[in-house]
């Protein structure tokens, strides 16, 4: 399908986009990658006149990590994150996950902004950066402002961000100790049926402390406290993996759809976030 006719801008820098953003209120939008919203305005669920490209905002672009902070620019593509060298050092479950998003092409286009400011309870970043504790940095009219990945979520395709504001970085500590992102999708190229994402701190044998994640089981990301407490304190044995699955079961909410009836997808859940724990402890 052809999208309906709009306006296009190609600002240089960030006060040119959200000038446009303030002219222009709700029937703007701002475009990054385009893998998400072009689609979208093709099958004429987005309705945009205004169309503002963020792809000649340089200072948009790049990875950076200066005292133990991971800083990521919101136009980096998921391409980026793969091939960094630092981040696979200072973040490596960021390139785990990436790896697993769509394909090459979409990987090549696809940015960390668009890829957490569009809102979408399918896509992968949001769940990582909640399992991450990343901070979201905003700009809009009235100056800069961030907000915590965990408190970002309102509902599917609904956050904290307002119409005029752009996402231009997002930013967390080099997590510690072990990792793993797993994702059970129907074939290459798919969005989760479900995913985890989980780290994993050990001291003296046992786990020092947790953080888990969850992705497309329900309409927003799920950072599931009551898993990751069931394995603090643990050996991360058996038992405690069964613990935390019941944990994370109780805070899930997914839907049937395409992907499977509500029991498959709490199964599908399950064991994805089993294979992750046991992934990370092993990392740890
Ligand atoms: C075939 C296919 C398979 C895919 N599979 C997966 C998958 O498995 N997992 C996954 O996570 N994703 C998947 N995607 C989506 C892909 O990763 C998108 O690229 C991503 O979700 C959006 O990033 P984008 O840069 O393309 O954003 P765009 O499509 O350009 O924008 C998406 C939304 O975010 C807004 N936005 C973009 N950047 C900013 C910003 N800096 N500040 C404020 N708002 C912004 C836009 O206005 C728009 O509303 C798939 C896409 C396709 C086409």
């Amino acid at each position: 399908m052809i999208p309906a006719a709009f306006e296009y801008y190609r600002p240089t820098d960030i006060a040119g986009v959200i000038a446009l953003l303030e002219e222009h209120g709700d029937e703007a939008r701002v475009i990054a990658g385009g893998h998400s919203l072009i689609p979208m305005m093709k099958l004429r669920m987005a309705d945009v006149e205004h169309l503002i490209d963020l792809q000649d905002i340089s200072e948009l672009v790049g990875i950076t990590i200066e005292d133990g902070v991971v800083r990521i620019g919101a136009m980096t593509t998921q391409h980026d994150i793969i091939n960094s060298d630092e981040l696979a050092q200072a973040a490596p479950i960021m390139g785990e996950a990436a790896v697993l998003i769509a394909d090459p092409q979409v990987r090549y286009m696809g940015t960390v902004g668009g890829n957490v400011a569009n809102g979408d309870p399918a896509n992968d970043m949001p769940g990582l950066m909640q399992c991450l504790n990343a901070q979201l940095h905003l700009t809009g009219p009235d100056g800069d402002r961030t907000v915590d990945a965990r408190d970002f979520y309102e509902s599917a395709f609904d956050t904290e961000r307002e119409d005029d504001e752009v996402l231009t970085s997002v930013s967390f500590a080099a997590p510690k100790g072990g990792y793993a992102y797993e994702k059970q999708k129907r074939k290459i190229g798919d969005y989760a049926t479900a995913a985890a994402a989980v780290q994993i701190t050990k001291e003296d044998g046992k786990v020092a402390t947790a953080s888990i994640a969850m992705t497309n089981l329900a309409d927003t990301p799920v950072w599931s406290e009551a898993a990751a407490d069931a394995l603090v304190g643990t050996p991360c044995d058996e038992a405690a993996i069964k613990a935390a699955i019941a944990g994370m079961l109780e805070d899930i909410d997914p839907t049937e759809d395409n992907r499977g009836p509500v029991a498959f997808k709490r199964h599908a859940a399950s064991i994805v976030l089993g294979r992750a724990i046991a992934r990370a402890w092993s990392r740890a």
